[in-house]
């Protein structure tokens, strides 16, 4: 298989190689407070038969990748869910499952292998909290240093975690959507190789493989795949795996894919209906979703329109009612924006067919945002130390 860079938005091929973090040429039009202009996709020349193993989809050699199990997510059949709704055929994708907990390892795994590839030894990003977590986390299984710039707002449990394993923190007075900016800053004056999403390639080509299980997982591909949606990185990672397998004629159609933001952080909807990006100050319960100007909005939007792809929204009581039917129905204790594709489903299931192969993605797990679970609930406040006293 080989590989090179391709601009999503002019169509120049370019090696592949750590400096490169978008097209040269695309990123003289770059506004301010806009989405990305120039985001690089790997395209791959080869082929590969049904069996293909993961790696071999991949841009980095295998000898390269962390040793730490990211993936190799399950995909269950939730019954409980399937009789309720009346969905036969309705799977989920549980990648709260990763080693740190959401789907973010899956770049995070490709960006520290595509580190190691070149002797970089110093991943530096922005996060809203799961992708420094996640990234501290892999990077300490590959031995590399990791620097991190987060809202001084992220749940406790994100901020924890990323310490734990080792990451240089740095607590930003102010949005995500600054400590982008701060990140992209620092690298460009100490170095290290950047890891805010969509500004590495390697983030949106290692989410892809969430798409390549799924294939491998149903020995086919589903009809409609509910994903939500922040920066819109997910998105187009979930896009450029079917593309591929579209592309190796393994599957004649790419599915339905339906991006569900919450309704105070909206921006790729509005862009959606209006063609502009407009950036507002958002608000939502769901924080891995919250951002003012998504990264990766020019991308994503183009894969929704090139691909018939839809986009909803759901209000935070939406979100927060998916959350504890998830947990209550299936077992499945999902944070908020991990609920939001399934709050998505929940909103728009009367327009789908019975029998349609549905996967919800459940992108991070529950006990990483515990005080937002905790509006969702009554904690007893009464204690006891004597069966009588219950009544
Ligand atoms: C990052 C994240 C998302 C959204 O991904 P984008 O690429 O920003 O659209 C959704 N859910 C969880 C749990 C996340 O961590």
């Amino acid at each position: 298989m080989k590989f090179n860079y391709t601009c999503s938005d002019c169509g120049q091929r370019y090696p592949i190689q750590p400096e490169l973090t978008v097209c040269p040429s695309c990123r003289e039009k770059q506004i301010p407070d806009q989405p990305l202009q120039g985001v690089l996709e790997v395209k791959l020349d080869g082929e590969a038969d049904r069996n293909f193993e993961i790696s071999d989809l991949l841009p980095v050699p295998p000898q390269f990748f962390p040793s730490i199990p990211v993936g190799g997510t399950p995909l269950w059949q939730p019954l409980n869910l399937r009789r309720d709704l009346g969905f036969e055929n309705l799977y989920i994708k549980d990648d709260g499952l990763n080693p740190t907990c959401s789907l973010k390892d899956r770049a995070s795994y490709l960006v520290s292998a595509f580190a190691a590839q070149h002797g970089i030894n110093e991943i530096v990003l922005a996060s809203t909290g799961n992708a420094g977590s996640s990234m501290a986390g892999i990077g300490a299984a590959a031995g590399q240093k990791v620097t991190l710039f987060l809202p001084a707002t992220a749940p406790e449990a994100k901020l924890v975690q990323a310490l734990q394993y080792g990451a240089t923190v740095h607590r930003v007075d102010g949005s995500y959507d600054l400590a982008y900016d701060l990140a992209l800053t620092y690298c460009q004056r100490f170095g290290g190789m950047s890891r805010s999403t969509a500004y590495n390639p390697m983030t949106l080509e290692g989410k892809k493989t969430v798409s390549l299980e799924i294939f491998q997982q149903l020995m086919g591909a589903p009809d409609f795949v509910f994903v939500s949606t922040g920066d819109g990185c997910i998105l187009s990672g979930v896009y450029k795996g079917f593309r591929d397998l579209h592309h190796l004629g393994l599957i004649d159609e790419i599915p339905s894919v339906v991006s569900v933001q919450a309704a105070g952080s909206d921006a790729l909807y509005r862009a959606h209906q209006s063609g502009l990006f407009e950036a507002r100050a958002t608000q939502t319960i769901a924080d891995s979703i919250c951002v003012d100007v998504p990264r990766n909005g020019r991308h994503a939007l183009n894969q929704l329109r090139s691909y018939g792809g839809r986009i909803i929204t759901v209000t935070d009581s939406e979100i927060m009612t998916a959350q504890s039917r998830l947990s209550r129905s299936t077992g499945l204790f999902s944070e908020p924006a991990g609920a939001t594709a399934f709050a998505g489903l929940l909103k728009i299931k009367a327009e789908l067919p019975p029998s349609a192969r549905i996967v919800i993605l459940v992108t991070g797990n529950g006990l990483k945002d515990i005080a937002t679970a905790s509006r969702g609930i009554t904690v007893p406040e009464r204690t006891i130390q004597n069966l009588n006293d219950i009544n």
